[in-house]
């Protein structure tokens, strides 16, 4: 053997890079594909409607550990945090493929009421299973969900479309999923450690619901329709609030000031943050996984939001030589850095 093959570790990329690195001498060469790699979906234009692209895949022992995660409501989830990604483009989901390794550990029931769960997601969001594939896997169960939506062209809510003096606004509330993932995890320690002890999660059922069973905010994206209200730009926090609010700044050149005390936080996410001691701004900021919305819109459309219950308006878009940063309650500023998911990358 001559020269060593260079060897370069994915850790030392992280999941966004290696996702350029491999993706980047694929030219666009389709009318049609309107807009490729890089934001929650791809756009396909076909004429008068747009038709948006997403697939995401989950592993058991990364994305889930079926110790604790019913099946039922995996299936539900696959499907929802998919058609998340179309409701981060203010499209409408319409078509799913649905793609399966299963190993020998799966029997008939198992896979039931897997689909059980793919059944009351397709219902819930009005989609309709279309194909897919399935085949065999040496390491565990692995589903992969494409999801297939569509929009008017100029109803469209991509991740660049953010301007200088936009309102920034987040759905829902946040770190409660990362939070249920932490009591889960605890649980089934002291279930291993002593089988006899049953969990008692009575006190956490809303952050546990978080994880096991997000849901896609396509209500939201019925109100905006209903409102007239195209946000500039959106992206749903799927990694976290901080590495969401970083995309959209980076992809539409602007600057960020975000403020501590406007970050959506539910009071059981709170408690139970504080139990662990975990910051709860750390969770609302970094935990993954709560399927909201983010987005921007333009100041002029601030009356039309302005009472919904669920909108919460965190901050505002600045030139992008001013940073991206949290404000603190104490009027303190901090440089966002992303913590969120990133699978490639020690924690
Ligand atoms: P999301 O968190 O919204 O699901 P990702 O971070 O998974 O988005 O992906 C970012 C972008 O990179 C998307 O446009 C996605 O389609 C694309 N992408 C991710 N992995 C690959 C891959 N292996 N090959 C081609 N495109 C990819
Ligand atoms: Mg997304």
């Amino acid at each position: 053997m001559s020269e060593e093959q260079k060897r370069t570790e994915l850790s030392s990329l992280g999941e966004f890079g290696l996702i350029d690195r491999i993706t980047k001498d694929f030219p666009l060469t389709h009318e049609s594909s309107e807009l490729g790699v890089g934001d929650d979906a791809a756009i396909l234009n076909y004429g008068d409607k747009r038709v948006v692209v997403s697939t995401d895949m989950l592993t058991e022992g990364v994305h889930f550990d079926l110790r604790y995660v019913p099946l039922k409501h995996l299936g539900y989830k696959s499907v929802a945090v998919n058609v998340s990604d179309i409701a981060a483009m203010n499209a409408v989901p319409k078509q799913i493929t649905v793609s399966i390794g299963l190993s020998s550990r799966f029997s008939l029931e198992a896979c039931e009421e897997l689909y059980a769960g793919i059944r009351a997601a397709c219902e819930e969001y009005g989609v309709d299973l279309v194909g897919g594939d399935t085949t065999t896997s040496r390491s565990g169960l692995v589903i992969s969900v494409t999801v297939i939506g569509e929009a008017e062209e100029n109803a469209l809510a991509k991740r660049d479309g953010a301007k200088e003096k936009d309102i920034i606004c987040a759905t829902g509330d946040l770190g409660g999923a990362y939070i249920g993932l932490q009591i889960l995890e605890r649980e089934k320690e002291v279930f291993l450690s002593n089988p006899e002890m049953q969990p008692d999660l009575s006190n956490y059922n809303y952050v546990v619901g978080r994880q096991l069973k997000p849901k896609a905010r396509m209500d939201i994206i019925h109100e905006l329709a209903d409102l007239g209200v195209v946000p500039t730009s959106m992206i749903d926090i799927s990694d976290g609030l901080a590495s969401e609010l970083l995309h959209i700044a980076s992809q539409s050149n602007v600057g960020i000031s975000i403020f501590e005390d406007k970050l959506p936080i539910d009071k059981q996410t709170y408690n139970t943050a504080v139990e662990f001691k975990i910051d709860p701004i750390t969770c609302a900021l970094n935990g993954g996984e709560d399927y909201e919305l983010l987005f921007t819109i333009k100041q002029s459309e601030y009356e039309k939001l302005k009472m919904h219950p669920d909108i919460h308006f965190i901050g505002y878009t600045q030139s992008k030589e001013d940073g991206c940063n949290l404000i603190t309650k104490q009027n303190n500023v901090y440089p966002l850095s992303a913590q969120g998911w990133n699978h490639f990358n020690k924690k």
